[in-house]
């Protein structure tokens, strides 16, 4: 499978991880959108939030287990914005589920 994340997942691809556990990876974005922007993934590869079943959704609350240990790392104390884009309306562009976790900065009261 021809999987950016997969990828990194493996370590065939470098990445700056910011935290690692059994059923995830977070590492910073390589264009990064906000003064702070990592990304979690699962170490499972699942497309997207629509590919989200029964089956998968444990390493999906691991991700949100993960999170507030991920943004202490990343110095997150003023708060921070979670975003899954999903396909393409969303300009989803890795397909392989991934957060956006952005701070850093006073984000915009808008969303879309
Ligand atoms: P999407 O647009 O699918 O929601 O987000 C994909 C994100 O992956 C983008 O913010 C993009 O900058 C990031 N990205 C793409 N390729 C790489 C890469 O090779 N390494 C890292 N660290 N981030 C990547
Ligand atoms: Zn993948």
């Amino acid at each position: 499978m021809d999987c950016l994340f997969c990828e990194i997942v493996r370590r065939k691809i470098p990445a700056k991880v910011v935290y690692e556990d059994e059923f995830c990876l977070a590492f910073y974005d390589i264009n990064p959108q906000a003064p702070v922007h990592v990304l979690v993934i699962p170490k499972l590869h699942i497309e997207s939030c629509d590919a989200v079943t029964a089956e998968n959704s444990d390493y999906v609350a691991k991700i949100f287990e993960a999170i507030p240990k991920v943004a202490a790392k990343a110095g997150l104390t003023g708060g921070y914005r979670v975003i899954s884009n999903c396909g393409a309306d969303a300009c989803q562009s890795v397909k392989h589920l991934h957060f956006h976790i952005v701070g850093g900065v006073q984000l915009s009261e808008r969303m879309g």
